[in-house]
């Protein structure tokens, strides 16, 4: 089988490494350049560490662990009143996005064909296979395409129609940026809560640099950087504590990224010969902390799922049976967090009950799947 998959990020090199794994031949066309250096970091648990050393990257992943500890949750006045635990927000193992993502580019590049600064742009299907035409390449023919594309996914755009009919905006926006680590932290990061807006100030490396992430009600902001940051700026020109400073260092700061949050739920996650993983099928939002697990499993239960079924419809439809409970789950308490958060004053009691759910045996991590890895 040859299959073509659209994003080289988390899913889509995940899903060639399985699929190759299980003999079949595997082309990842993406857009950027190379692979993306930026990104937050992200967080495993459970079954996706299971899954992670079944794929032989945990060593190396456990070796580009973050630095981050408990966060200290500050007043408008910098005094702290309250200690947000690691365990709320880091999993078992915190990496930053972008060493995952070089870590499975690493794993896969020997076996895929790897084709970055492109992107597709026409699929055409019939019984034997799908065509793809690229902006820039030449036209190839396969045996299934994946779009493995993130939130703004083009492959669902072409095969299953426009984004806005499957992406539910939950109605604030996040904008993160790398700047110059000036308040002097180490290990620890700070958040702080003013109503409906939160900011957290959080050390990934010891490189002189903290990763700012600012959260606040919006819909329908435009996609150009001076519109988004000025939306920052209104959202947060009453807010204390560091804001003003954190504000004024937005504009010439690396790495400066900002999305609403949004979630996409779809009735099926294939057409035809034509299927979605991760954030393209089933983003959960940054909120949930569990997109990167999400995208992970997705992978391997879909190459999983392939390998063993007749036909590709029975593996599509075997793959969706097996994650639609545990995709409904993480998004139902992804689309809870905002409200929660402002819902009541952000005390040790409540910062201590996130910790305590974050750590449970029954939670949503632990997932039972099938075990592919020793086909
Ligand atoms: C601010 C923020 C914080 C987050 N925090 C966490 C966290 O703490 N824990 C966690 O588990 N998850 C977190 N997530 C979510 C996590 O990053 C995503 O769920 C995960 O990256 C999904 O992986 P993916 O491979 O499906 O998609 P993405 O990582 O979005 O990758 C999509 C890839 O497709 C490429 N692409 C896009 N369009 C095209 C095209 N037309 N042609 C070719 N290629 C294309 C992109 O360049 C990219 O490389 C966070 C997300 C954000 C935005």
């Amino acid at each position: 089988m040859n299959v073509l998959i659209s994003g080289a990020s988390v899913a889509g090199p995940a899903l060639a490494y399985w699929l190759h794994r299980h003999g079949m031949q595997t082309t990842i066309v993406e857009r950027a350049p190379e692979v993306r250096p930026g990104g937050l970091p992200v967080d495993f648990r459970g079954t996706t560490m299971r899954v992670l050393g079944e794929m032989g990257v945990l060593d190396e992943l456990r070796a580009h662990a973050t630095n981050s500890g408990a966060r200290t949750v500050v007043d408008t006045n910098g005094n702290p009143v309250g200690t947000m635990p690691k365990e709320i927000f880091a999993g078992e193992l915190e990496v930053p996005k972008a060493d995952l993502t070089r870590i499975l580019y690493d794993l896969t590049k020997d076996n895929t064909e790897y084709v970055f600064g492109d992107s597709i742009r026409t699929l055409t299907q019939d019984a034997s296979g799908v065509r793809a035409e690229f902006e820039h390449h030449a036209p190839g023919t396969f045996d299934l395409v994946i779009g493995a594309d993130g939130l703004h996914s083009q492959v669902r755009a072409l095969a299953f129609g426009q984004e806005t009919h499957f992406t539910d905006p939950m109605g604030y926006a996040f904008g993160t940026f790398s700047t110059p680590n000036y308040l002097n932290l180490r290990d620890t990061g700070f958040f702080h809560l003013a109503s409906d807006r939160a900011v957290a100030v959080d050390v990934v490396r010891d490189d002189g640099e903290v990763m700012v992430f600012f959260m606040f009600p919006a819909q329908g902001v435009q996609r150009n950087r001076d519109a988004q940051q000025s939306a920052i700026r209104t959202a947060f020109e009453e807010v204390g504590w560091e804001v003003p400073a954190l504000l004024e260092a937005m504009p010439k700061a690396t790495g400066f990224y900002f999305d609403e949050l949004s979630q996409v739920t779809m009735s099926s996650w294939s057409t035809g010969r034509v299927a979605l993983v991760g954030d393209a099928a089933f983003c959960v939002s940054p909120m949930s902390g569990r997109g990167t697990s999400q995208a992970l499993l997705g992978a391997y239960v879909l190459a999983g799922e392939l390998s063993t079924q007749d036909t590709f419809e029975t593996a599509f439809g075997e793959y969706e049976h097996a994650l639609r409970d545990y995709v409904a789950t993480n998004q139902k308490a992804a689309r809870m967090a905002p409200a929660a958060f402002s819902a009541a004053p952000l005390t040790q009691d409540v910062l201590d009950e996130m910790a305590a759910a974050s750590k449970g045996v029954d939670s949503a991590d632990n997932v039972t799947l099938k075990d592919y890895s020793n086909l």
